[in-house]
């Protein structure tokens, strides 16, 4: 761009570019409906002036990365399992990101000596059973280099699962051509991918292809979602969501509640409300589609299934049906005469 004359009038929205990064792919961007100025796909990836207020309780390293990195670019907070952070890139960045104080801000990925000496702890530790990929977005290897780091991890013995978390096959699916399954596939450990994706909409005939490329190569795929107040936080997109996986073949995994990442308070909801919908999802959809509804609690300390409780079981052994789960009623029951 040549060097331009100092805008007449300066989009405010710069200042929360310039402290965050912005892109989306031309797929995500065609979701958008410009008539909808609270289009679901539009408020994952478009800046907005909210991300400027920084609450107190937000913290730029949420979840605790920094305390439980024994080397740069490894978390090791669980014995059985290692994350690598490969790069700090993504084809889009999310405007809740619970990493976006490294994601897209120019940090340098896993590769070289830095991989090397990755590699080697793991090696070094038989209780590591997992390594599991992430960033930023690791599907922005190429397929030459997720080969090559596959096939590094699958010759340490020890190292029974690789799992892989990424956007990409939602997001840009056209990356995950049939090349890229195949260099996912190794033998001498099990591949997984974790795929995320926030709304129903997200799921284009392109991205449903490359889903079924992944899956056609041999590798099991499991969700991951953020609920995200005015994307997804209502009973019938979310029901919707965890169905456009399972026609997909991925298995519902993960539901996390907003991580409390800086400037990302406008996504929050309350837990009560996240429990509340958790109930509703387990009255109307099969049972293959429940996510365990999750919170990284701040600081690391751990994951922690939010719940909700369906039941108590009073001193005498009785059973109490609790009141997020009430309300259910079989289907019989539920149809009003007529019906
Ligand atoms: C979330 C996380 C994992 C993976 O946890 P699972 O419950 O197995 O999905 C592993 N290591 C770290 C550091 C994590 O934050
Ligand atoms: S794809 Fe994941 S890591 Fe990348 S910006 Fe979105 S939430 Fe953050």
């Amino acid at each position: 761009m040549p060097a331009a004359a100092p805008a007449l009038f300066p989009d405010p929205l710069d200042d929360v570019r310039s402290r965050y990064p912005e892109a989306v792919t031309d797929q995500m961007r065609a979701l958008i409906d410009p008539a909808d100025p609270a289009d679901p796909i539009a408020l994952q990836f478009l800046p907005d002036l909210r991300e400027l207020d920084q609450l107190p309780v937000e913290d730029g390293d949420p979840i605790g990365d920094d305390r439980f990195s024994p080397l740069p670019g490894v978390v090791h907070r669980y014995a059985d399992r290692v994350l690598f952070k490969m790069i700090a890139a993504c084809p889009v960045y999310c405007r809740f990101c619970f990493r976006r104080e490294m994601v897209g801000q120019g940090e340098p990925g896993l590769s070289g000596p830095a991989l090397d000496a990755a590699l080697a702890y793991v090696a070094a530790r038989p209780a590591i059973r997992e390594v599991i990929l992430t960033g930023g977005d690791p599907f922005m290897l190429s397929a030459r280099r997720a080969g090559e780091l596959t096939r590094q991890l699958a010759a340490i013995a020890h190292v029974e699962l690789i799992r892989w978390h990424t956007r990409v096959p939602v997001v840009d699916p056209q990356r995950v051509d049939s090349t890229y399954a195949e260099a996912l596939r190794v033998s001498g450990a099990a591949t997984y991918v974790a795929i995320h994706a926030n709304h129903p909409r997200e799921f284009t005939p392109a991205a449903e292809a490359a889903l079924a490329r992944l899956v056609d190569a041999g590798i099991v795929l499991v969700s991951q979602s953020v609920l995200l107040k005015g994307v997804n936080d209502d009973a019938g997109t979310l029901a919707d969501l965890m169905r456009a996986f399972l026609r997909n073949r991925v298995k519902p995994y993960y539901l996390h509640h907003p991580d409390l990442a800086p400037g990302t308070g406008h996504f929050r909801l309350s837990i009560a409300r996240g429990q509340a919908l958790m109930a509703q999802l387990r009255r109307t959809i099969s049972g293959l589609g429940q996510p365990t509804y999750i919170l990284d609690v701040p600081g690391g300390a751990s994951k922690a299934p939010l719940g909700p409780a369906y039941l108590r079981e009073d001193p005498e052994g009785g059973l109490e049906v609790l009141g997020a789960a009430n309300g259910w009623q079989p289907v019989a029951a539920a149809q009003s005469p007529g019906d």
